[in-house]
Protein backbone atom coordinates (compact mmCIF):
# COMPACT_ATOMS: atom_id res chain seq x y z
CA UNK A 1 0.00 0.00 0.00
CA UNK A 2 1.73 3.62 -1.04
CA UNK A 3 0.59 7.10 -0.30
CA UNK A 4 0.79 9.46 -2.95
CA UNK A 5 0.36 12.70 -1.01
CA UNK A 6 -0.65 13.61 2.54
CA UNK A 7 -1.84 17.15 3.88
CA UNK A 8 -3.62 18.60 7.17
CA UNK A 9 -7.02 19.07 6.78
CA UNK A 10 -10.19 20.13 8.76
CA UNK A 11 -13.57 19.40 7.30
CA UNK A 12 -13.07 15.40 6.12
CA UNK A 13 -13.35 14.50 10.02
CA UNK A 14 -15.79 17.02 11.89
CA UNK A 15 -14.09 18.30 14.86
CA UNK A 16 -10.67 16.76 14.48
CA UNK A 17 -7.57 17.96 12.87
CA UNK A 18 -6.57 15.18 10.36
CA UNK A 19 -3.61 14.45 8.83
CA UNK A 20 -4.94 13.02 5.84
CA UNK A 21 -3.42 10.23 3.88
CA UNK A 22 -3.63 9.92 0.34
CA UNK A 23 -3.61 6.36 -0.79
CA UNK A 24 -2.70 5.46 -4.21
CA UNK A 25 -3.51 2.14 -6.03
CA UNK A 26 -7.60 2.70 -6.00
CA UNK A 27 -8.69 -0.38 -7.71
CA UNK A 28 -12.85 1.06 -7.14
CA UNK A 29 -12.82 3.10 -10.81
CA UNK A 30 -15.70 5.49 -10.13
CA UNK A 31 -16.83 7.11 -12.85
CA UNK A 32 -16.33 11.29 -12.61
CA UNK A 33 -13.15 10.35 -9.78
CA UNK A 34 -11.99 13.19 -8.89
CA UNK A 35 -8.85 11.66 -8.39
CA UNK A 36 -7.51 9.34 -11.16
CA UNK A 37 -4.32 10.11 -10.27
CA UNK A 38 -4.68 7.76 -7.19
CA UNK A 39 -5.42 4.86 -9.48
CA UNK A 40 -2.08 4.28 -9.98
CA UNK A 41 0.25 2.36 -7.66
CA UNK A 42 2.26 5.27 -7.12
CA UNK A 43 4.06 7.29 -4.39
CA UNK A 44 5.83 5.97 -1.16
CA UNK A 45 5.32 2.74 0.56
CA UNK A 46 2.80 3.69 3.58
CA UNK A 47 4.60 1.95 7.14
CA UNK A 48 4.45 2.24 10.14
CA UNK A 49 7.93 4.49 10.83
CA UNK A 50 6.31 7.18 7.88
CA UNK A 51 3.08 7.55 9.88
CA UNK A 52 5.08 7.91 13.32
CA UNK A 53 7.06 10.38 11.61
CA UNK A 54 4.15 12.12 10.10
CA UNK A 55 2.58 12.70 13.48
CA UNK A 56 5.99 13.11 15.56
CA UNK A 57 6.33 16.23 12.93
CA UNK A 58 2.76 17.81 13.42
CA UNK A 59 2.92 17.25 16.89
CA UNK A 60 -0.15 17.26 19.16
CA UNK A 61 -2.06 19.53 16.74
CA UNK A 62 -3.12 16.53 14.52
CA UNK A 63 -5.49 14.20 16.65
CA UNK A 64 -6.62 11.99 14.07
CA UNK A 65 -5.20 10.07 11.01
CA UNK A 66 -7.55 9.54 7.90
CA UNK A 67 -6.60 7.19 5.35
CA UNK A 68 -8.08 8.32 2.35
CA UNK A 69 -8.37 5.14 -0.27
CA UNK A 70 -6.72 1.65 1.07
CA UNK A 71 -9.77 -0.84 -0.60
CA UNK A 72 -6.87 -2.19 -2.43
CA UNK A 73 -5.41 -4.05 1.31
CA UNK A 74 -8.27 -3.25 3.77
CA UNK A 75 -6.37 -5.41 6.15
CA UNK A 76 -3.68 -2.92 5.72
CA UNK A 77 -5.68 0.14 6.71
CA UNK A 78 -7.07 -1.98 9.95
CA UNK A 79 -3.34 -2.92 11.02
CA UNK A 80 -2.03 0.21 10.19
CA UNK A 81 -5.09 2.20 12.40
CA UNK A 82 -4.58 -0.18 15.12
CA UNK A 83 -0.92 1.49 15.16
CA UNK A 84 -2.04 4.73 15.20
CA UNK A 85 -4.78 4.38 17.63
CA UNK A 86 -2.68 2.85 20.15
CA UNK A 87 -0.59 6.17 20.46
CA UNK A 88 -3.22 8.12 21.20
CA UNK A 89 -4.59 8.91 17.84
CA UNK A 90 -8.14 8.72 16.67
CA UNK A 91 -8.49 7.30 13.07
CA UNK A 92 -10.81 7.53 10.24
CA UNK A 93 -10.87 5.17 7.22
CA UNK A 94 -12.30 6.85 3.44
CA UNK A 95 -13.66 3.91 1.89
CA UNK A 96 -15.16 4.13 -1.91
CA UNK A 97 -17.12 0.78 -1.02
CA UNK A 98 -20.43 -0.17 0.57
CA UNK A 99 -19.14 -1.50 3.73
CA UNK A 100 -22.60 -1.63 6.28
CA UNK A 101 -21.11 -1.88 9.61
CA UNK A 102 -23.37 -5.32 10.46
CA UNK A 103 -21.10 -7.49 12.50
CA UNK A 104 -23.13 -10.47 10.52
CA UNK A 105 -22.93 -9.96 6.98
CA UNK A 106 -19.02 -8.74 7.30
CA UNK A 107 -15.67 -10.35 6.20
CA UNK A 108 -13.54 -11.23 9.27
CA UNK A 109 -11.67 -8.38 9.14
CA UNK A 110 -14.23 -5.99 8.91
CA UNK A 111 -15.79 -7.69 12.41
CA UNK A 112 -12.32 -6.71 14.24
CA UNK A 113 -13.43 -2.88 13.35
CA UNK A 114 -15.95 -2.88 16.35
CA UNK A 115 -12.59 -3.78 18.52
CA UNK A 116 -12.09 0.23 18.55
CA UNK A 117 -8.91 0.64 16.23
CA UNK A 118 -11.21 2.92 13.93
CA UNK A 119 -13.34 6.03 14.89
CA UNK A 120 -14.36 7.36 11.86
CA UNK A 121 -15.54 5.31 8.95
CA UNK A 122 -16.51 6.57 5.42
CA UNK A 123 -18.38 4.33 3.13
CA UNK A 124 -19.77 4.46 -0.47
CA UNK A 125 -18.39 5.14 -4.35
CA UNK A 126 -18.34 8.36 -5.43
CA UNK A 127 -21.02 8.85 -7.80
CA UNK A 128 -21.15 12.12 -9.30
CA UNK A 129 -25.11 12.58 -10.00
CA UNK A 130 -25.17 11.90 -6.07
CA UNK A 131 -22.52 13.94 -4.96
CA UNK A 132 -20.29 13.45 -2.23
CA UNK A 133 -21.11 13.83 1.51
CA UNK A 134 -22.48 17.51 1.43
CA UNK A 135 -24.66 16.55 -1.39
CA UNK A 136 -28.01 15.94 -0.03
CA UNK A 137 -28.42 13.30 -2.70
CA UNK A 138 -25.14 11.84 -1.63
CA UNK A 139 -25.02 8.08 -1.51
CA UNK A 140 -21.72 7.81 0.55
CA UNK A 141 -22.22 7.29 4.51
CA UNK A 142 -20.19 8.72 7.39
CA UNK A 143 -19.99 7.09 10.59
CA UNK A 144 -18.89 7.91 14.08
CA UNK A 145 -17.93 4.32 16.22
CA UNK A 146 -19.84 4.65 19.98
CA UNK A 147 -18.41 4.41 22.91
CA UNK A 148 -19.98 1.29 23.74
CA UNK A 149 -19.41 -0.65 20.36
CA UNK A 150 -21.37 -0.27 16.87
CA UNK A 151 -21.42 2.57 15.29
CA UNK A 152 -24.24 5.73 14.60
CA UNK A 153 -24.57 7.30 11.18
CA UNK A 154 -23.89 11.15 11.05
CA UNK A 155 -23.65 11.62 7.41
CA UNK A 156 -25.97 15.19 8.04
CA UNK A 157 -23.20 16.91 9.64
CA UNK A 158 -21.22 17.71 6.75
CA UNK A 159 -24.38 19.40 5.07
CA UNK A 160 -25.20 21.70 7.72
CA UNK A 161 -21.77 23.63 6.65
CA UNK A 162 -23.05 24.04 3.13
S1 LIG B 1 -12.88 5.64 -4.57
FE1 LIG B 1 -12.23 7.80 -4.84
S2 LIG B 1 -10.20 7.69 -5.80
FE2 LIG B 1 -11.16 5.68 -6.06
S3 LIG B 1 -12.14 5.76 -8.07
FE3 LIG B 1 -13.69 6.33 -6.55
S4 LIG B 1 -13.60 8.60 -6.43
FE4 LIG B 1 -11.71 7.87 -7.45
Amino acid sequence: MKVASYDIVFQEVPGETTLALNISGCPNRCPGCHSPHLWTDTGEELTRELIDGLTARYGSGVTCVCFMGGDNDPEGVMQLAEHVHRQGIKTAWYSGRDWVPQRDAAPEWWRRLDDGRLDYLKTGPYIEACGGLKSETTNQRFYKRNDGGGWTECTHVFRRKV
